[in-house]
């Protein structure tokens, strides 16, 4: 393990020792695979991680204007892993979908005729995807885990690469980038290694679910404001919709195994909801008179924020869908 420029380089190993003891108020549905394009394998000279991640993030702060390095996860073709974007954050990294989401960046251009990925890389993007799964209880199938390809560049409504998209995560990153290329291709691969028990579908220990409303929100050790931080927990931030188990005093408990407690005061509870039609529009507004600015698939998890008439606002942003299209939870 090592860290510089604020990145730490981790083996897979030291990934999973980390992974294990790391603290996620966020609440995550998916998983989003890309490829860097450039750097490619050429850039890579065995030593310069570090270098070439911070080429990365000048890149995206500079050149795109975002506040960080869109990614949570580079994987290099050794095999090792760097840490980028703090984990309590969305990342910036597919348009319109990077809520509730993690991003993984895997270094090299795997479109044909790029780089040959090598096979210290692909045992690490398999071992990384599936712990992933395991630690957030994510099923492997195409609602879970993304391919950039699979989204419209603009709007960044799923067409499963019919049409404006990225090659990302290459046109032969695991033998191709189409849905049923993950399907036959790499899903298995990850399924090989989960067993149905280590993933919990529905998890009946959650209370409610609630939205984060101020600019952060610190997490403590017990229900009351005189109470300690908990430690090696960053804060939570704006519009990350957390899992509540217990409620008292007007605390909320948002882990299972740990006593980390929130102040209520600073959340609004949220619906968790499911996506019925097969394209559902998303409006800037509640109603038909708003500009249509997305869509969502069929199956897609979403959490409502705020209900009126037959609206239903989406999360933190100024996203409203039909509630005629959506299932709730409790239904
Ligand atoms: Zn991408």
């Amino acid at each position: 393990m090592e860290t510089k420029y604020g990145f730490t380089k981790f083996s897979l190993n030291e990934f999973k020792e980390w992974l294990n003891t790391l603290k996620v108020g966020r609440t995550i549905l998916k998983i989003q695979q890309h490829h860097t394009y450039s750097p490619s394998y050429i850039h890579f000279k065995g030593n310069n991680h570090f270098e070439l991640q911070k080429g990365m993030k000048s890149y995206h702060v500079v050149h795109n204007g975002w506040s960080d390095i869109g990614q949570h996860f580079t994987i290099f073709p050794d095999g090792t892993i760097l840490t980028c974007r703090n984990i309590e954050k969305s990342p910036a990294c597919i348009y319109g979908q990077n809520a509730n989401s993690i991003c993984i960046e895997n270094l090299g251009n795997f479109d044909f005729g790029g780089d040959e990925m090598i096979s210290e890389q692909k045992q690490t993007i398999i071992e990384v995807t599936k712990l992933l799964c395991v630690k957030f209880n994510l099923p492997v199938n195409k609602d879970r885990i993304v391919y950039h390809h699979w989204f419209d560049l603009v709007s960044g409504s799923r067409n499963d690469g019919i049409k404006n998209n990225k090659s990302c995560p290459g046109t032969n990153f695991f033998g191709g980038n189409k849905v049923a290329d993950a399907e036959n291709n790499f899903y298995p691969l990850l399924k090989e290694l989960i067993n149905d028990n280590d993933i919990k579908i529905n998890d009946d220990s959650i209370l409610k679910y609630v939205m984060v409303t101020s600019s952060t929100l610190n997490v403590r050790v017990d229900s009351n404001y005189k109470s300690d931080k908990v430690k090696d927990r960053n804060p939570i931030k704006f519009g990350s919709v957390l899992r509540v188990y217990k409620e008292q005093n007007n605390w909320l408990k948002i882990s299972n195994s740990s006593e980390h407690w929130v102040s209520e005061r600073f959340t609004d509870e949220v619906k968790k909801a499911t996506v019925t039609a097969t394209a559902l529009n998303v409006r800037s507004g509640g109603g038909t008179k708003y500009p249509v600015v997305g869509s969502f698939n069929k199956g897609q998890e979403i959490f409502v924020s705020q209900i009126i008439g037959d609206w239903c606002k989406v999360s933190s942003d100024n996203k409203w869908v039909s509630k005629k299209y959506l299932k709730f939870s409790n239904e």
